[in-house]
């Protein structure tokens, strides 16, 4: 089923998109939990991390690019920044088309809460 991600993907609906290519898309959380609080999805439509399969690996693999050219961009490279996979309801996942966030500019606390 598809998501209000589907619908950002599709241009249906708005969001302060950092980066996009064929098969990534990267926007601002809509309720930040950081100062610098991006997700990065693919276009691709998968609900969680356990529907991922082998034929996903370039995807992900990319994923992680985009992470670094952000990172690079945004210049919170050196101080460090999180990110997060939350999966099903254990984790809180709100939005079942996997995402990945990145999380910055302020000291994050370890373990999670
Ligand atoms: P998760 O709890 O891991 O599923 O994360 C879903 C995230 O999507 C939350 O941090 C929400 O704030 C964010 N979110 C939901 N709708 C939107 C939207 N329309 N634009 C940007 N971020 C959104």
């Amino acid at each position: 089923m598809s998501t209000i991600f589907k619908k950002i993907i599709d241009k249906e609906i708005n969001a302060d998109i950092v980066y996009e290519n064929d098969t990534v898309l990267a926007f601002k959380d809509l309720n930040p939990a950081a100062p610098v609080h991006i997700l990065i999805i693919p276009k691709k439509e998968i609900p969680t991390i356990n529907e991922i399969s082998l034929e996903d690996k370039e995807i992900l693999g990319e994923m992680f690019i985009v992470v670094k050219e952000i990172a690079e961009k945004l210049k919170i490279k050196n101080n460090g920044y999180r990110l997060v996979f939350n999966c099903n309801e254990d984790a809180g996942q709100t939005v079942f088309h996997i995402h990945m966030h990145l999380l910055a500019g302020r000291k994050l606390s370890w373990p999670p809460g």
